[in-house]
């Protein structure tokens, strides 16, 4: 298995669609588990998606 950079995965504010990065919440042997920040940083909403989730979510 190759050891490669993981990049940090992406999170969408829903109301405003501010793109975040994820925060780090573990480590594991594969790399490291991500999970959405508590809120929005620029609206204060609390519905953030995975971004690769995002162009799904239409409506
Ligand atoms: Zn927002």
């Amino acid at each position: 298995m190759a050891h490669a950079p993981e990049p940090p995965e992406k999170y969408v504010c829903t109301a405003c669609q501010t793109m975040h990065a994820g925060t780090v919440s573990k480590r594991t042997d594969s790399g490291h588990q991500y999970e959405a920040p508590a809120e929005c940083g620029c609206c204060g909403g609390t519905d953030l998606i995975p971004e690769k989730e995002w162009p799904h979510f239409t409506g």
